[in-house]
């Protein structure tokens, strides 16, 4: 899909390539014809996006069509969120679980933790704690140590107060930032503090597909809805299906699209479809 448009008297073009998944589903159905190695982010994928962090409990459904889809497919879950946090919420034995966006991976036969993300550890808990005291007194700010990264969580921010926060938050910040010891990047309504390595989520999906995967015989998936996302679509945009959640196309390096947490359910009643259909004709 290629679209151009006026804007300010001045001609843009925006080139958009985002399919809707569903438009293209036989091209998707012959990708992953010879199985599935499938990624998932969780936090606006597979539960929607909620006000705290905390609050994001995946549904009843959802759960079990994880469980279902992990029968028939090798499952990874990578999110932001810590290892320990993301194990809990999921909840399912038997699959690979990334945590702090790949810094920490665990699963069958795995157990990775990267050494830079132990090193700046001592760091990263005085850093929370200056937060903490700093950004006590901007109500809804919420800081979260993960172990391996930290976050600002600011959803629930008055928005005349964001300007305020963000200065406190870059001035703490600003000294570990250009001692080149750690690295910030954005999500949604979220600060995220992390070692300054050359690691994010598409190193580390292409690690664990190195591992799991070796032979390359399994297709990958990845489906996200945020920025840290897009390194993760971006490492597997040759090799594999990547979809972004999100109410309309927008750029974006993945391939395809789903509107929201639904459309990822209906992508996994699809995927089960494919294996327990097999000879009584596709849907
Ligand atoms: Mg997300």
């Amino acid at each position: 899909m290629v679209g151009g448009f006026h804007l300010r008297g001045r001609e843009i073009y925006l080139v958009i390539r985002m399919e809707y998944l569903f438009d293209r589903w036989g091209e998707v159905e012959r990708a992953l014809a010879p199985g599935a190695l499938l990624l998932l982010d969780y936090d606006g994928t597979l539960t929607p996006i909620v006000e705290r962090p905390e609050l994001a409990i995946l549904s009843p459904d959802m759960k079990e069509l994880l469980k279902r889809v992990s029968q028939h497919y090798t499952l990874g879950i990578i999110s932001g969120r810590s290892l320990t946090g993301v194990q809990e919420l999921v909840g399912l034995e038997g699959i690979y679980y990334a945590g702090n966006h790949g810094f920490e991976i665990s699963g069958p036969g795995v157990d990775l933790i990267k050494s830079e993300a132990e090193r700046v550890r001592p760091t990263l808990v005085k850093l929370c704690e200056e937060l903490r005291a700093k950004l006590g007194n901007i109500k809804g700010a919420i800081v979260e140590d993960k172990g391996s990264t930290a976050s600002v969580h600011y959803r629930l921010v008055a928005e005349g107060e964001f300007e305020r926060l963000r200065n406190i938050f870059e001035e703490v910040v600003e000294p570990q930032i250009k001692s080149g010891v750690l690295r910030v990047t954005r999500g949604k309504k979220v600060f995220e503090i992390r070692p300054n390595v050359e690691w994010d989520k598409g190193k580390a999906v292409l690690w664990l597909s190195s591992v799991v995967n070796p032979k390359g015989e399994l297709t990958p998936v990845y489906i996200g809805d945020d920025r840290t996302d897009e390194d993760a679509f971006s490492a597997l945009k040759e090799m594999g299906v990547t979809i972004l959640v999100s109410e309309e196309p927008v750029e974006s390096n993945a391939k395809y699209f789903v509107k929201n947490v639904d459309g990822v359910k209906i992508f996994f009643e699809k995927l089960i479809n494919l294996r327990t259909q097999i000879g009584t004709g596709s849907r």
